[in-house]
């Protein structure tokens, strides 16, 4: 019996890959990777290694979550090494839970190797904290889904003083504005796309909640940092738009109760 390693690739520049992934990665006997994960990464794993995209096409799955779990089952039986490799963090927003359900459910052995998740490479790109501790006391990562009923999104978590990370904004950015607006965020409130993360192709465009919903898409993988930290003048920012002092004493009121809004 081999042993199943989950990598994390990191957000993109393959020097931000752990030693340890790199090591593993240079042994590996086979190696199932996302689409996320670049070509500079897929270099360092062993030339003798099978790789396999397990990943994603226009939006159409290769392989389903059932078929990649028997296929991490089934290596694990024949290879020594074997790898799934996922973009940033294994663990962050990457069905992970589900192949480590099956690997203990068949015995086979794992280790979970972690990796810089996007949210954490996207504010190292944009030069910015997101735990600012003038603005921001909480960070929440997240995702955005088009169906209003499917919003894994707790609105109720989300105060004047949260930074949120929406992982796969989706393509109309004028429907996460609205979203956004609609639960009750200034329009104000700034925010930043960063795509393609610390990768040769990164773009970062600055804007606001309200703004936001004119903006050109920017290309895949791409995320949203919605919150006062998500600026690189939170002293001027701050005293423009939500009044208070040089000591930007952390709010605590809820966006949703409308409590705390900025004048607008
Ligand atoms: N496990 C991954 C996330 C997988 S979900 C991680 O920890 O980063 C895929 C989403 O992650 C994308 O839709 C995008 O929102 C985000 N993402 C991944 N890599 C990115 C990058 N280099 N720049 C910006 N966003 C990225």
């Amino acid at each position: 019996m081999g042993k199943v390693y989950l990598v994390g690739a990191g957000p993109g520049d393959p020097e931000l890959l752990t030693v340890k992934a790199a090591r593993i990665l240079a042994c590996a006997s086979v190696v199932l990777h996302d689409s996320l994960v670049s070509r500079e990464v897929l270099a360092k794993v062993a030339p003798t290694a099978k790789i396999i995209d397990v990943g994603k096409r226009c939006g159409r799955k290769l392989l389903t979550q059932e078929e990649i779990n028997s296929l991490l089952v089934s290596y694990a039986a024949s290879s020594e090494v074997v790898v799934r490799l996922k973009g940033g963090d294994p663990l962050i927003f990457g069905r992970a839970g589900e192949e480590l359900e099956a690997l203990r459910h068949a015995r086979v052995e794992y280790e979970i190797v972690p990796g810089i998740t996007a949210a954490i490479g996207a504010a190292a790109a944009a030069g910015i904290s997101l735990t600012d501790r003038r603005v921001a006391s909480q960070i929440l990562f997240s995702t955005y889904s088009r169906r209003p009923e499917g919003n894994a999104l707790d609105w109720g978590a989300v105060t004047p003083a949260t930074t949120l990370v929406l992982y796969m904004p989706g393509p109309d950015y004028g429907e996460v504005s609205e979203r956004l607006r609609d639960a009750g965020l200034p329009p104000e409130l700034p925010c930043v796309i960063v795509s393609n993360a610390t990768s040769s192709q990164q773009q970062i465009d600055w804007t606001s909640v309200a703004k936001l919903a004119r903006e050109e898409k920017l290309p895949a993988p791409a995320l949203l940092i919605v919150g006062r930290v998500a600026t690189q003048q939170i002293r001027e920012i701050g005293a423009a738009f939500w009044g208070e002092d040089s000591t930007f004493a952390a709010p605590t009121e809820n966006y949703s109760s409308g409590v705390g809004k900025p004048p607008s």
